[in-house]
């Protein structure tokens, strides 16, 4: 299923290009994302349920949608492609859009989409999640699959689990059986020790200059796009970044106190420059390995983050990819330290928009939406 290039192709030739609207679920990321497309000089659309959610936005004039789509449920945005249509819209997805349409939906939208959105089958399943990073080269944490085999510190996440929310870590077999819902799907990962960066990269196959991803498999010996370093984060997560104010695991436990994962906030960080060589060569295996995921696969597209614990022995293990952008790139609406070396106050969101402006100059708009 999903939508065909064809498809998406005749949308377009029926789109105005003097007014592309980028079109916006209001949460995650949309301050970042409507900020940049403005800077851009394209119009802006939100999409909110509940009046509330509309009105926060006169507090930020500068990312104030030009217009509104007002709904009752999200899931009713599937019905209104065509007015989305009608008004030339190209949806920014995030992770709340996935999220609220269900990554089923999501695929099915009829509305030309920011990236590809047949990436997510890969990401949307941890064993293929794990099978695609492996591929392109990063190092994961181990999996335990036998809970009787536990002789460390590991972390136990469930499948259907969001921002962390329900994730306990376990230290043997007793801690597991204590927390564990064993009704739910679970996999359980080494608990790796170090400090985590939250790498947000930008890759654009439109542009045959700057650091080149060099293809593998099918691809190799071909120069992919350009991948860029936008911005670092590390999250904020309640309440295992307070614990330690509380004394040591043992008076945890005498509390009856499990940490937990919630994602609250984040914050920006850059990583030692020693350390971006390293960077570059796991998201370059990424993004080449995409390419690979099936016969005529359209790869990686756009923002995207590798979600990483460096050890005190300086290696990267990569726990997660998220395929669009993610939340940690909101401390960088003015640029970060690494985006503002190549153009200032340049966001992820300002550069998603930069790319379809320049996609449609090339006159090459369909390789970057889909
Ligand atoms: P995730 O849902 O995979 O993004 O994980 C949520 C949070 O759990 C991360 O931001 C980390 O703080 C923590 N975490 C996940 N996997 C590991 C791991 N293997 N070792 C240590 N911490 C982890």
């Amino acid at each position: 299923m999903g939508i065909s290039q064809d498809e998406l192709a005749a949308w377009l030739a029926g789109y105005d290009s003097t007014s592309i609207t980028i079109g916006v679920i209001a949460s995650h990321s949309s301050l970042q994302i409507l900020h940049g497309a403005r800077a851009e000089g394209f119009k802006t659309l939100g999409i909110a349920v509940g009046e509330n959610r509309r009105r926060y936005y006169k507090a930020f004039p500068g990312a104030e949608p030009d217009e509104w789509l007002m709904l009752e449920d999200y899931r009713e945005l599937l019905d209104q492609a065509e007015w989305l249509r009608k008004r030339n819209v190209i949806i920014i997805p995030h992770g709340s859009l996935v999220e609220y349409l269900g990554a089923e939906n999501f695929r099915n939208l009829e509305v030309p989409t920011f990236g590809n959105r047949g990436i997510l089958k890969h990401e949307s399943s941890r064993q293929s999640q794990r099978d695609w990073l492996e591929a392109g080269g990063c190092t994961m944490p181990k999996l335990i699959v036998d809970p009787h085999d536990i002789d460390g510190p590991v972390i136990v996440k469930y499948a259907g689990a969001k921002g962390g929310r329900g994730y306990f870590i376990a230290r043997n077999y007793r801690d597991f059986r204590r927390n564990a819902l064993l009704e739910e799907e679970f996999t359980i990962q080494e608990y790796v020790l170090g400090c985590r960066y939250y790498l947000h990269f930008f890759f654009d196959p439109t542009a045959d200059d700057g650091f080149q991803v060099q293809g593998v498999g099918s691809h190799a010996g071909k120069n992919l796009g350009r991948l860029e370093l936008m911005s670092m984060d590390r999250r904020d997560e309640s309440n295992v970044d307070e614990f330690y104010k509380l004394g040591s695991l043992r008076d945890l436990r005498e509390m009856e106190l499990e940490p937990s994962f919630v994602v609250t906030g984040n914050q920006p960080v850059v990583i030692r420059e020693s350390l971006l060589p390293e960077a570059f060569k796991l998201a370059e295996g990424v993004v080449a390995s995409s390419f690979e995921l099936e016969e005529g696969a359209r790869g990686m597209l756009g923002p995207f983050c590798l979600e990483t614990i460096v050890t005190d022995q300086l290696e990267f293990k990569v726990f997660e990819i998220s395929a669009r952008i993610v939340a940690g790139s909101n401390p960088f609406v003015g640029g970060s330290s690494y985006s503002d070396i190549n153009e200032w106050r340049m966001s992820t969101g300002r550069r998603i928009a930069r790319s379809i402006k320049r996609a449609m100059e090339k006159g090459v708009l369909t390789d970057i939406l889909s």
